[in-house]
């Protein structure tokens, strides 16, 4: 078994688990740009103590490299928990983010989403460098 067998993949449209990714189809060499990601944007997931979305981490693989390159690590780490029991505290972290990148070279963004309860989930997002 290698770790990639541990990643589950659909469409996002149709599967609420699958991480979204928002960001321009291309970009300009070496210029900042905003990247979104979330779960959950067609089909909402649950966010309470029991089940939720714990993380999402990006990647970034350029064409033709042979080793990617992690981008962000997102935790989402309040889930209503309280002293008073599950589901009865105030906090609640939405599973959804925005980071902020740059890159002199075009590839893939490559993102991965943690359920507690239903594992690893991945999508891809190619980007186009000008
Ligand atoms: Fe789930």
């Amino acid at each position: 078994m290698k770790a990639g067998d541990l990643l589950q993949s659909a469409d996002w449209k149709a599967e609420k688990h699958v991480p979204v990714i928002e960001c321009p189809d291309a970009v300009k060499a070496d210029e900042m740009f905003d990247v979104k990601v979330s779960v959950g944007k067609e089909i909402a997931h649950p966010n309470t103590t029991e089940h939720h979305i714990k993380w999402i981490h990006v990647f970034f693989k350029a064409a033709g490299d042979k080793f990617a390159y992690q981008v962000a690590a997102v935790d989402f780490a309040a889930h209503g928990e309280s002293a008073e029991g599950p589901n009865t505290g105030p906090v609640h972290t939405h599973h959804g983010a925005t980071v902020t990148m740059k890159t002199t070279k075009p590839g893939t963004l490559v993102a991965v989403s943690s359920c507690n309860i239903h594992g690893f989930w991945e999508n891809s997002k190619d980007i186009k460098v000008s």
